[in-house]
């Protein structure tokens, strides 16, 4: 167990050299050598999973079996979570692809123990002891129930196939947008405004045309600094149709399939087969708030595109009359405007945020408010980018989880931002919980908006490495998925804050302090273009529970007919539908989420407006919200925290402002 001294002295040295004193808490993460050993590791964790299954069938149903049940899941986790991972990140395709195939017979797996009578049986017999285990029971129950487990055995079959060919088509969905591997060749003329940084190192084709990928560290740049617009239509183009047609068939059949997997259970839709686990309960709900967010936004999206379109006719010095905005000119014009109007430029803050150091930094954010400390300890992992941390209670010195992180882009790696929870917290035996930090940073240093998504997805982090649950599947990443964004989003307006910027000096004392001016003309800046932002995120949110309420889901033509009816209109022959690898996935049905979880991030940080890293409220903050994971449903987490009811007052405000 390490000591509380090292841990305080080890701190400054994120990105420096690893400390050898500690070591991670828990297993470490598993070595595949070749496609094959990961194969093997896959058929043994499989083999194993299915015995504990026997044993656990044999098990009566008296006091014990809860732990039993939550062990069997937790063996399950430890097998199948860093294949998970590994199929994401992986620099070998090989690797990659067998993690596929794994994660594939994983999910296989699942859906027969969903199905399980004899399991549900004990189940249903069980005596909780109290309102966590009576909230355990009822997870577990829905989940039994959701896979089919109480319906006609036609029925049933039916289901368990179903689901699987939704799982199998959802992982191709997701692997053709990651494996297609898409380079633009442009032009080194073409490049004007875009920093060199971003491109003076790409590949190059026999043209000499340099070949840029549809990561975001490369593709963002363009879309806001290329002054060309041929070349911001080129690569937003190349981005809108990631996938193709294969995914938009896919697409066609993961509704259809999901709307009949709905009919099976009595559901009119599968919206409401997925709502009725979720906080808004069913999709009427969801509606209303899509609604009311609408007509809050509508105005301000309106107003949003007039200041653009005009910054477009001054800029190229037509009539605005005969000015129209596209869709490849919004990130541009806005980039534009807050650097003219505010003097914001997001390129600018790049020397003052360097890569390592934001780590750090984001890492001291939560240290200072929910008492913890990181220590880097030295480990081989998939790549060697990739360095692990060790997180213990600062007061105690005591291990409480490991953080993997993962920061620079590469090729096959996933492309955006995420947090993959590799292990969830058991207090019953001193399990303690794991989390991969996926990013895809610049080395040379992050903008401010880099920035908040790094600390954005710190709040995933913490939310697993900081669960105390008793049972390891009521940790975090179990929560509703309307609130799981909330810890998450309630940090994002951490990085506007000069007291918490302070911070950096602390991690990086040869670092130049960001200037204050600069940070209070990005907050304002950070208010233009929310009409725009929101009113995308409202008609992404909007078309999912479209597609997922309808009869005849035809994704492409409520797509164009979607986008076509908002003020910038559909763009002729782009399949936007083919790249939203949420819906295909998980996030059916529930893209919503992200708005709504909002509204709960906004009024969580209410209770930080006096001080966003005062210790007191975030000591009560990782004790009522983060240590409970789903243990009590997030509505009272929430009261408990704020010792009232939730309320979206601070949303709206926000939304007017
Ligand atoms: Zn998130």
């Amino acid at each position: 167990m390490p000591s509380a001294l090292p841990l305080v002295l080890a701190a400054g040295l994120v990105g420096g050299a690893a400390v050898a004193a500690p070591s991670l808490p828990g297993p470490a993460f598993p070595r595949f050598a070749s496609a094959a050993s990961l194969t093997s590791a896959c058929d043994s964790g499989l083999a194993d999973a299915a015995r504990r299954v026997k044993a656990l069938e044999k098990h009566a149903p008296d006091s014990r079996w809860l732990a039993a049940w939550d062990d069997l899941n937790a063996s399950i986790e430890d097998a199948s979570a860093p294949i998970g991972l590994i199929e994401n990140v992986h620099p070998d395709k090989a690797i990659r692809d067998a993690a596929q195939a794994c994660t594939q017979r994983w999910a296989e797996f699942g859906s027969t123990l969903g199905q399980n009578e004899l399991l549900y049986g004990a189940l249903k017999k069980v005596q909780p002891r109290d309102a966590i285990e009576r909230e355990f029971v009822k997870f577990a129950a829905e989940g039994f129930e959701d896979s089919g487990v109480s319906l006609a055995p036609a029925d049933r079959q039916r289901a368990k196939q179903m689901s699987d060919r939704i799982a199998d088509l959802a992982k191709q969905f997701e692997a053709r947008i990651r494996d297609a591997n898409v380079k633009v060749p442009v032009a080194v003329a073409d490049l004007e405004g875009v920093p060199e940084d971003v491109w003076k190192t790409k590949p190059r084709d026999d043209a000499g045309k340099v070949l840029l990928g549809l990561d975001s560290p490369t593709l963002l740049p363009v879309l806001q600094r290329a002054e060309k617009p041929a070349t911001r239509e080129l690569l937003w183009r190349a981005k809108q149709n990631e996938g193709g047609e294969a995914n938009l068939a896919l697409l066609a059949e993961l509704a259809q399939l999901r709307r009949d997997y709905a009919h099976l259970f009595g559901l009119k839709n599968f919206a409401d087969f997925q709502l009725r686990r979720r906080m808004v309960e069913n999709s009427a709900t969801a509606a209303r708030f899509l609604s009311d967010v609408q007509a809050a936004v509508q105005a301000r999206e309106v107003r949003d595109i007039d200041e653009l379109r005009d910054a477009k006719a001054r800029h190229l010095g037509t009539p605005l009359a005969a000015t129209r905005l596209e869709r490849w000119d919004v990130s541009f014009y806005t980039e534009r405007l807050r650097r003219d109007r505010y003097s914001v430029d997001q390129e600018a803050f790049r020397p003052y945020f360097p890569a390592e150091e934001s780590l750090a930094f984001v890492m001291r954010i939560a240290e200072r408010m929910l008492g913890i400390r990181y220590t880097r300890v030295a480990a081989s992992l998939w790549h060697d980018d990739v360095r692990a941390f060790a997180v213990s209670d600062a007061k105690s010195g005591r291990p409480l989880a490991t953080l993997y992180v993962d920061l620079y882009p590469r090729e096959g790696k996933y492309n955006h931002a995420a947090v993959w929870p590799l292990r969830s917290a058991s207090t019953r035996d001193q399990r303690v919980p794991q989390a991969a930090l996926v990013v895809n940073m610049n080395r040379k240093g992050l903008s401010l908006d880099e920035l908040e998504t790094l600390l954005h997805e710190m709040g995933h982090a913490v939310h697993n490495n900081l669960s105390a649950t008793r049972y390891s599947q009521q940790g975090s990443e179990n929560v509703q998925w309307d609130f799981v964004e909330a810890p998450s989003q309630m940090l994002e307006d951490w990085v506007y804050d000069k007291k918490v910027l302070k911070l950096f000096a602390e991690v990086c004392p040869a670092c130049r302090p960001v200037p204050d001016a600069m940070i209070d003309q990005a907050r304002v800046a950070r208010d233009f273009g929310k009409g725009v932002q929101t009113a995308r995120q409202l008609l992404y949110a909007t078309y999912d529970q479209a597609l997922y309420t309808t009869d005849t889901p035809d994704p492409m033509a409520l797509w164009s007919r979607m986008e076509g009816a908002t003020p910038l209109g559909y763009v002729a022959s782009t399949k936007f539908p083919a790249g939203f690898a949420h819906i295909a996935g998980g996030y059916a049905a529930g893209y919503y989420g992200y708005l709504y979880s909002l509204v709960v991030a906004h009024d969580l940080r209410t209770a930080f407006k006096d001080d966003r890293l005062d210790p007191v409220v975030g000591a009560r903050y990782r004790r009522t919200v983060l240590a409970q994971g789903r243990q009590l449903p997030p509505r009272e987490l929430v009261r408990e925290f704020l010792g009232r009811e939730t309320n979206s007052k601070a949303f709206f405000d926000d939304l007017a402002r």
